[in-house]
């Protein structure tokens, strides 16, 4: 930031995957943006599967091209049942020709995904990128001011909370949070194997959660790869810890019945303990939420960042590109944002609440109510199709930009 106190039209806090996504799409539109925040550009074995309607809006927002050579492509969701329930639920396979796509989304490492949006947003007159975190943020009528933690104050008629499951922003607009944790911990980490993926992502559910394998591209050294989100309760997470990597990857190539054959850790591990967020607004005057600082939940169907930039393509909506004379901070602006955004988000929040509470419990009308649900998913074809649709290409805004290549 520099000496004088300066003023933007959006100030963004956070510079995570949803921070760097809303300042490409509020500078597209047309916006001056300060994003704030310290991106995590390690590589930490953590990937992300971006469904069909993210890859469209990232593709709205030029962007698409930077991951489709480096992302891998998913044709197909294959859940299989490890319960051991005594109502065993059939395996289903969901695949992308069913609704007419060559893919369902694309596995991308999370770090290489940080770093291609901040070479987009360094690449973009209208964005200032800083790494100062934003230490007070103070709300007046018209406007909202920030300090950084370099000392500087700016000003804007908006700022978007895009700073996490703790969102400092969301706490001084005074948006209350609620958060709640479940008894599991998510294992991850990059994986080789000795048979291919075919562009299968598979998920194991297990009374412990889901362990589940994404593909991944190949590379030179490597050309068999997937990406591992392995659920599994408190206990069972503490004792895998002390297992080395090749007694662990035993562990899991018997887990995922070597579907893919023999498997080797690729990266060291890391750990997510699981929680979810609930907020009682997504927008106040002069204040919109996205990202993890207005939902969160455990990493089952992939929903996260989906949703996330299924938030900032609606905030853009609703903004409009940039004229002189509408207050983007108002609060019956904000309104709408908050309006069209609550089903969405209230839908992936509940239920992935549900599935994660089915699976860990062994209550036999729970176990025969997902059996119920699974075989009709099989055998209903419409039924799978609008499920999968629901997951893969909500229904969602047109991004008020031009049209790009
Ligand atoms: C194991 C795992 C697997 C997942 N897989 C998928 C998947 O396949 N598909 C999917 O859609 N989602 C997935 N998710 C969810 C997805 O990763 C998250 O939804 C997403 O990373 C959240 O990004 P965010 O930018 O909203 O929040 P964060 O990544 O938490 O970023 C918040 C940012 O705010 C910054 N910040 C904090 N305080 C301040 C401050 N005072 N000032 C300025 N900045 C501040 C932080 O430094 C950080 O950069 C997964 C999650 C996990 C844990």
């Amino acid at each position: 930031m520099s000496a004088a106190e300066e003023k933007v039209d959006v100030i963004v806090s956070g510079a995570g995957a949803s921070g760097l996504a809303a300042a490409i799409a509020l500078a597209r539109a047309g916006y001056s943006v300060l994003c704030a925040g310290v991106s995590d550009t390690r590589p930490t074995g953590r990937t992300v599967a971006l469904f069909e309607g993210s890859i469209r809006t990232l593709r709205a927002l030029g962007v698409w091209e930077r991951f489709a050579e480096i992302g891998q492509p998913i044709r197909a969701i294959r859940i299989i049942d490890d319960t051991g329930s005594r109502f065993p639920v059939p395996p289903l396979t969901l695949r992308a020709e069913e609704i007419a796509l060559d893919a369902l989304g694309t596995n991308v490492e999370n770090d290489r995904l940080i770093a291609g949006l901040i070479a987009e947003a360094q690449a973009l007159p209208g964005i200032q990128l800083t790494e100062a975190k934003l230490d007070s943020i103070a709300f007046t009528c018209d406007a909202v001011r920030v300090r950084g933690a370099d000392g500087q104050t700016i000003s804007a008629p908006l700022i978007v909370a895009a700073d996490g499951r703790r969102s400092p922003a969301r706490t001084a607009a005074g948006i209350a949070a609620r958060s709640w944790s479940y008894p599991q911990t998510a294992l991850i980490a990059l994986t080789t194997h000795s048979r291919p993926h075919d562009g299968f992502s598979t998920e194991f559910h297990t009374r412990g959660g889901p362990c589940t394998l994404v593909p991944l591209r190949a590379t030179e050294a490597s050309p068999h790869r997937s990406s591992l989100v392995w659920l599994m309760s408190t206990a069972e997470f503490e004792r895998r810890s002390s297992l080395d990597d090749v007694a662990l990857a035993a562990e899991l190539t018997v887990q995922t019945r070597g579907r893919v054959g023999d498997i080797r850790l690729e990266t060291a591990r890391g750990a997510f303990p699981m929680g979810g967020l609930h907020v009682n607004r997504l927008a106040a005057a002069r204040i919109a939420l996205v990202g993890e600082a207005a939902h969160a939940f455990p990493p089952l169907a992939a929903q996260g960042l989906n949703l996330s930039l299924r938030d900032i393509a609606q905030l853009v909506a609703t903004l409009g590109t940039k004229t002189q004379t509408r207050d983007i901070g108002a609060a019956t602006l904000l309104a709408s944002y908050e309006r069209a955004r609550r089903r969405d988000v209230a839908l992936r929040t509940h239920g992935v609440d549900v599935l994660s509470r089915s699976l860990l419990t062994d209550f036999a009308p729970v176990d025969v109510a997902r059996g119920i649900g699974a075989t009709a998913l099989r055998m209903v074809g419409p039924l799978r199709r609008a499920v999968l649709r629901e997951g893969i290409l909500p229904p969602g805004p047109v991004l008020p930009l031009p049209a790009r290549a």
